[in-house]
């Protein structure tokens, strides 16, 4: 099982192309101005067989796979299944956020876990180092192309501007996907 703060099953502004993104739940760090701070919680959010998530990847659209939390390598050994699952049917590629630095990631799964990422976007966010810079939250934040897969597209990292989509339900909450701009944390970031 894994446990997710949420998912959403087509955007444009998580990484090249079409993304499937999946928020973990659970998240161990503090960062000051968290940018999702309802995803913390090691006992919130909702459990899901990875498995289940795998397929309902592969019944997307998507061109590809952006992990993002919470702390994604809490949850490594769920992590490799589901992109295992998912690469027997589609080999799409994975970007994913972690708030560690990558020279700390160790373990048996989170090794694992690492050599299954095409794009690594690492280290906690710093709000003074949020710059308003394209797909990572604060300028301290490291991106490694450990592939090759996604080498045409890394551009967009660092590059000036953010694309952020944002979803009203009907119960009148918004949800933001992408990084927000500068000044937006906190404000219309949530899911209730
Ligand atoms: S690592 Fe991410 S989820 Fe965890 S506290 Fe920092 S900004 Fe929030």
């Amino acid at each position: 099982m894994i446990r997710l703060y949420m998912t959403h099953e087509g955007t444009e502004a998580l990484g090249p192309g079409i993304r499937y993104a999946v928020w973990t739940q659970g998240c161990l760090k503090r960062c000051p101005g968290c940018i999702s701070p309802k995803s913390r919680d090691l006992d919130g959010g909702y459990e899901m067989d990875e498995l289940l998530l795998a397929q309902e990847i592969l019944e997307s659209e998507a061109s590809g796979i952006t992990i993002s939390g919470g702390e994604p390598f809490l949850q490594a050994e769920a992590l490799c299944s589901m992109i295992r699952e998912v690469r027997k049917v589609r080999d799409l590629g994975v970007c994913l956020y972690t708030g560690n630095l990558m020279e700390e990631i160790s373990g048996e799964w989170e090794s694992q876990l690492l050599e299954l990422v095409d794009v690594l976007i690492d280290g906690p966010y710093m709000e003074e180092l949020n710059d308003g810079a394209g797909l990572r939250g604060s300028s301290n934040q490291r991106v490694f192309d450990l592939t090759g897969r996604y080498a045409s597209e890394m551009h967009m990292y660092g590059a000036q501007g953010r694309k952020t989509e944002i979803y009203l339900s009907v119960d009148g909450s918004a949800t933001i996907v992408g990084i927000p701009p500068v000044g937006m944390q906190g404000k219309v970031w949530q899911v209730e």
